[in-house]
């Protein structure tokens, strides 16, 4: 891994979904931020974002640039990564209600149910309590999301739906160098998540 100096660089996996605004909240975030679309991209980045948009299509898209091999390595050398919404999907070691044929990058120790809230609520917003950033609620933004049905020993759980038919669901969580959400903090202007995962960045250099 290259060195970390105080600002990290920090690889948005750019083959597919919301990678502008990842970009944005992590050079907000004070990190030096590049797109990753390529095995030779992957090697110069001391974190990932993988971003929200399809996991199904990302899945493919990773798979045709050659990517799956390089990332599955990375991450289990330690890469840290945040996968937000199709990115946790992506880094969930089990999947529920995913396509026939797809596959996930791994490393969470957590089964994600894809497009848990239903239809009929394809998208909603909530503020959540996390206690790692602070008392200042989070504005979660949940578009066609997935949930954390189940978390391994090693897994935090950082929020859970506070309101609501599915009160009680997880929505983030961490382990180790790995953070993921079912919501979008890229598209709040509220940065703390990024803030966090680029602290998470430094102390794995
Ligand atoms: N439903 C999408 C999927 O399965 C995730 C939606 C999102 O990232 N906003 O990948």
């Amino acid at each position: 891994m290259p060195g970390v100096t105080a600002q990290p660089t920090i690889g948005v996996l750019a083959v597919q979904g919301d990678v502008r605004e990842h970009v944005r909240a992590l050079e907000a975030a004070g990190a030096a931020a590049v797109t990753v679309r390529r095995p030779a991209e992957l090697e110069a980045v001391d974190g990932l974002v993988i971003p929200g948009g399809e996991s199904t299509t990302m899945d493919k898209l990773v798979r045709l640039f050659d990517l799956h091999a390089p990332l599955k390595a990375r991450l289990e050398a330690g890469l840290p990564a945040y996968g937000s919404c199709a990115g946790m999907i992506m880094l969930a070691d089990r999947i529920l209600d995913g396509h026939r044929d797809q596959q996930t990058l791994g490393g969470l120790d957590i089964t994600v149910r894809r497009n848990a809230f239903g239809r009929q609520v394809d998208s909603f917003e909530e503020d959540l309590h996390i206690r790692e950033l602070g008392p200042q609620p989070v504005r979660a933004v949940f578009i066609r999301a997935p949930w954390v049905e189940q978390v391994g020993e090693a897994v935090d759980v950082l929020a859970r739906v506070e309101t609501g038919p599915a009160a009680g669901r997880i929505v983030a969580v961490r382990q180790g160098p790995l953070l993921a959400t079912s919501f979008h903090p890229e598209v709040t202007g509220d940065h703390r998540f990024h803030q966090l995962f680029v602290e998470i960045v430094k102390e794995g250099a």
